[in-house]
């Protein structure tokens, strides 16, 4: 770890980490990470929810949905995401992320600067997901008003080794919050050693 990033951590009182979710649109993303962030933050940890909505808006809104801007959005974001841990932010970052070449890059890019990065899934039916529809996008798909919307005509690819699974079908917002704050805190309470093992941080908690 460099000087500056051990002096900053010291400052914080905390280590950085990424948790990255991705799931389908209306599987629950940005719904976890603003409670969990809410949750960090009454803790009085410091961290940032990263909403692929919101960037959008922003630092991306010169792309659309074509492939090679999916993958420009995820990279830009996983740039910002590795900026703020390194920081020493417990960074959250919501965004559909729907290909796995994305995610493999975003998590090299993490393991280059040596910060860890846990791949969150949030794991929910995309019938689910489509009778909850709380921004009407997958009726909009539907009928055509927009194109290229992932699970409608637009591919998502399932994790295959997420760190952690979350199905959100079958449990609540406070208990998917709730297990990962918990994942968390035995994070930080770790040793440094263990920061890069996380395997034993995060065995046998794939939540079914
Ligand atoms: P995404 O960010 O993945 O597009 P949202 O968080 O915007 O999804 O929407 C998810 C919707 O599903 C919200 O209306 C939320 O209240 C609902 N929901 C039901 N159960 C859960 C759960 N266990 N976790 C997260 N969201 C849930």
């Amino acid at each position: 770890m460099s000087h500056q990033r051990c002096l900053r951590y010291e400052l914080l009182g905390q280590r950085g980490l990424t948790l990255w979710f991705t799931g389908l649109s209306a599987s629950g993303k940005s719904t976890i990470c603003y409670s969990l962030e809410n949750k960090l933050l009454e803790e009085r940890r410091l961290c940032y929810c990263l909403d692929g909505d919101v960037m959008r808006k922003g630092i991306n809104s010169d792309l659309g949905y074509t492939n090679n801007d999916r993958t420009e959005n995820i990279r830009r974001l996983g740039e910002i995401a590795t900026i703020l841990t390194d920081m020493g932010a417990i960074t959250l970052v919501a965004a559909i992320t729907p290909f796995q070449k994305d995610r493999s890059n975003i998590k090299r890019m993490h393991e280059r600067k040596r910060l860890p990065f846990w791949e969150v899934f949030i794991d929910c039916p995309l019938a689910i997901c489509e009778k909850r529809d709380p921004k009407s996008l997958y009726a909009k798909a539907r009928n055509g008003e927009i194109q290229q919307f992932t699970g409608i005509d637009s591919p998502y690819e399932t994790p295959e080794h997420p760190d952690i699974t979350l199905h959100t079908a079958n449990s609540t917002i406070e208990e998917c919050v709730q297990f990962l704050l918990t994942k968390i805190h035995c994070f930080l309470s770790s040793s440094n050693e263990a920061n890069y093992k996380k395997t034993e941080i995060l065995s046998s908690f794939i939540h079914e």
